[in-house]
């Protein structure tokens, strides 16, 4: 840090303040007396894309999002749902802390909160992203999905059953 009056690097802190943005501090420039205040704040920082062959690419939001739209498409999806998905996926990533990160974390993070908004656009954001090229693999992704819908549904009939039972027994 130098003194923005006179280049000095020999400064003293007179005071410090925290709140909730930012910490700051009063600073007095020992070479030439002069007093100025520095901001010192969190910037979240979304690490870079490492490409399946080998390239570097800044995260786009923008570019996320038209990729969740494309899938979503005539689908009763609030505009809102695909904004909260893009930024869960942005807080993820800074989240990570690393400078760099295989691009397949983001396409991994998008399939697994798509798969809770719409089974459509789920399945047809695997096509693309998992790269399923024949009949077969689109048929197994739509079996693994029902299977999973019935499993959960299952338990909640379960947790019904109980639940009359336990009226039942009241009774
Ligand atoms: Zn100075």
């Amino acid at each position: 840090m130098q003194c923005p009056y006179c280049s000095s690097e020999r400064l003293k802190v007179l005071d410090t303040a925290d709140s909730r943005e930012a910490i700051r501090r009063r600073r007095e420039c020992l070479a030439c007396g002069a007093r100025f205040t520095t901001y010192e704040r969190a910037v979240a920082v979304t690490p870079v894309l490492i490409k399946a062959d080998g390239t570097r690419e800044a995260f786009d939001r923008e570019k996320l999002k038209r990729g969740i739209w494309h899938a979503c498409a005539k689908r009763p999806i609030p505009a809102l749902a695909v904004e909260r998905l893009a930024t869960n996926v942005e807080r993820y990533l800074q989240a990570l802390g690393q400078a760099e990160v295989s691009s397949r974390v983001v396409g991994d993070k998008v399939i697994s909160e798509l798969k809770d908004i719409d089974p459509i656009a789920y399945v047809r954001y695997a096509i693309v992203y998992l790269k399923l090229d024949s009949l077969y693999s689109v048929r197994a992704e739509i079996d693994k999905l029902l299977a999973e819908q019935n499993s959960s549904s299952a338990a909640v009939v379960g947790a019904q059953a109980t639940e009359g039972s336990l009226i039942a027994s009241n009774c």
